[in-house]
């Protein structure tokens, strides 16, 4: 071979070499990195949301993102429970409430007895609210790193990190601990304001103030609710009018919605700006919200990577009112595609296309309404919790002697009274086993485990491998519990499934774990993966992009797909 040719063959493959290393993320020294990472989380978003309405989405919305970006149509949640809180935790510091410690949106605290919110905390004061004495809240309860801290050390507090929802926790936990700001929507005090914690600053910017004086939240309640499209459209969904829905105050639970009429009734339960968090202005509202942080913070306008998180909440509290088959539902992701159309169109023109990597996804799904199911003949049923712990009160009473044994039930929790156990001097493991062993003869449970269990054993299939995943050693009860398939846990202890109206979430079934992930922009190219992956990953896959070190609980896996 002479040296001319073989100069062209190394040349060629060091040209090849050039060419594919700028198309993997993280290979070569000083490959281009996003200037705004934007993570999108729906709340309540079941996977088939993206396709179920599809023929009604834009172009430049969700449909831009598939077609131009990457799509996991296997996502699924590893843990249970499938809630705002832990869900958000999860996706921002890629591990489980086992390591992140947010084992739910409140759980009973055992040293304390009392049961309080995730983000609570007494020693922070609300910033922005007319209602000046109001507890603030931030994330101390998190006990691991976010992909947001991991950023904001890495870069010695260059790079902005800003969150935004409708709801505190969906706000302050995706914020991690080093957020420069994280905003929600004080939905109990008039006029609706955007409010923070004094766990991040003194007094709102100049921007968010200039914002709430425009009072948007008002106006939005002035106005009327009515599908976008003609309703007889709507054949995705059930019939506008059905007994599986709640009614919000008129008398049959159907469009439209006089929100200016429904406030005056809210306004004297102190709901009035409550109602902004089932309404698609609710959306709205927190785009143009987000849309102004990008302007305001100067968001993606230098070397250093930013971070916006923007949580959509209205998807959830309408989900739960109208459950995920109502013509509202789909209506409210039909004005949500139009939102993300808008935003995407923002980051266009202000971060610069291709300069920004965005991914979205949903921190749970939701159980079709069991009213419903049960209609269509689907498994489904209510546990009942009062009945569960009334039983069960009156077994251990029976075998122990009289005595408070039960400390709380709620969900799917049971801590027992540990100090009144050691008192009498019985074991707590085999009384744990003797409480779980009663529950899981009950109509309804499926399964009951003890922490001793979970602490003992490794389970790595089923709805047991979600339950250790979502247990916490300190945090969690005594007996964890699962349901059959299509259950619905209400405190009405005498309901009956046929008149269930409004759903919920929380377990480890596929209509609640199994969720979009979407990528889109800088860096990501168009394809999709049918492998099974975890909201988890996301923040491996962000520490990878943005040559970080991995958020300190991490357990998820880089997405390789995103990096041949
Ligand atoms: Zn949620």
């Amino acid at each position: 071979m002479n040296n001319f040719i073989k100069s062209k063959k190394i040349i060629t493959v060091l040209v090849l070499y050039i060419i594919s290393s700028n198309f993997s993320y993280g290979q070569t020294e000083g490959s281009k990195k996003p200037k705004l990472v934007v993570g999108i989380v729906v709340d309540q978003m079941r996977s088939e949301q993206l396709y179920r309405y599809e023929a009604k989405y834009s172009e430049d919305g969700f449909k831009r993102i598939i077609r131009d970006g990457f799509n996991y149509k296997n996502t699924q949640y590893n843990f249970t429970p499938t809630a705002t809180a832990p869900g958000h935790s999860s996706i921002y510091t890629g591990t489980t409430p086992a390591m992140h410690g947010i084992i739910g949106n409140s759980w009973y605290n055992r040293y304390e007895n009392k049961y309080a919110s995730s983000v609570e905390d007494t020693t922070v004061v609300l910033i922005g609210s007319k209602n000046q004495n109001k507890t603030g809240a931030s994330p101390k309860q998190l006990l691991t790193t976010t992909i947001s801290d991991q950023l904001r050390m890495s870069t010695n507090f260059r790079s902005k990190v800003i969150s935004v929802s409708l709801k505190d926790r969906a706000a302050v936990l995706p914020g991690g601990h080093l957020a420069n700001a994280a905003y929600w929507h004080d939905t109990e005090t008039s006029p609706g304001y955007f409010v923070s914690s004094s766990y991040y600053m003194n007094e709102l910017p100049n921007w968010v103030r200039e914002f709430n004086k425009l009072e948007k939240s008002s106006k939005y309640l002035d106005t009327v609710w009515n599908t976008l499209y003609p309703i007889e459209n709507y054949t995705e969904s059930y019939g506008d009018n059905n007994k599986y829905e709640i009614v919000l105050g008129e008398n049959s639970p159907t469009f439209p919605y006089d929100f200016k009429k429904l406030r005056e009734k809210y306004r004297e339960r102190n709901l009035e700006y409550f109602m902004i968090g089932f309404s698609p202005a609710g959306n709205t509202l927190l785009t143009e919200f987000a849309m102004d942080a990008i302007k305001n913070e100067n968001l993606g306008s230098d070397e250093e990577t930013d971070i916006l998180t923007i949580s959509y909440s209205v998807t959830d509290k309408a989900g739960h009112i109208f459950g995920p088959n109502s013509v509202e539902i789909e209506d409210i992701y039909i004005r949500l595609d139009l939102e993300i159309s808008k935003l995407l169109k923002y980051l266009d023109k202000e971060i610069g296309k291709g300069e920004y990597t965005l991914f979205l996804t949903s921190d749970h799904g939701a159980v079709p309404i069991a009213s419903y199911l049960n209609d269509i003949k689907i498994p489904t049923g209510v546990a009942r919790i009062a009945r569960y712990k009334d039983r069960l009160s009156n077994y251990l009473n029976t075998k122990y002697g009289e005595g408070s044994w039960i400390q709380n039930f709620e969900d799917d929790q049971l801590y027992l009274n540990r100090t009144a156990i050691f008192e009498k001097g019985l074991q707590l493991e085999s009384m744990q086993q003797d409480v779980a062993n009663f529950l899981v003869n009950l109509e309804g449970i499926s399964g009951a485990l003890t922490a001793y269990h979970l602490q003992t054993s490794q389970y790595n299939f089923g709805l047991r491998e979600l339950v250790q995943n979502g247990y916490h050693q300190k945090r969690s009860g005594d007996v964890l519990l699962t349901f059959d398939a299509g259950l619905v846990q209400d405190d009405d202890s005498e309901i009956e499934v046929s008149s269930v109206k409004g759903t919920i979430h929380g377990s480890g079934y596929s209509y609640d774990t199994h969720v979009p992930l979407l990528w889109f922009g800088n860096g990501i190219t168009h394809g999709e993966s049918v492998r099974k992956v975890s909201p988890i990953d996301i923040s491996s896959t962000l520490t990878m992009i943005l040559n970080l070190q991995l958020p300190s609980g991490n357990s998820g896996y880089p997405l390789k797909e995103l990096f041949k």
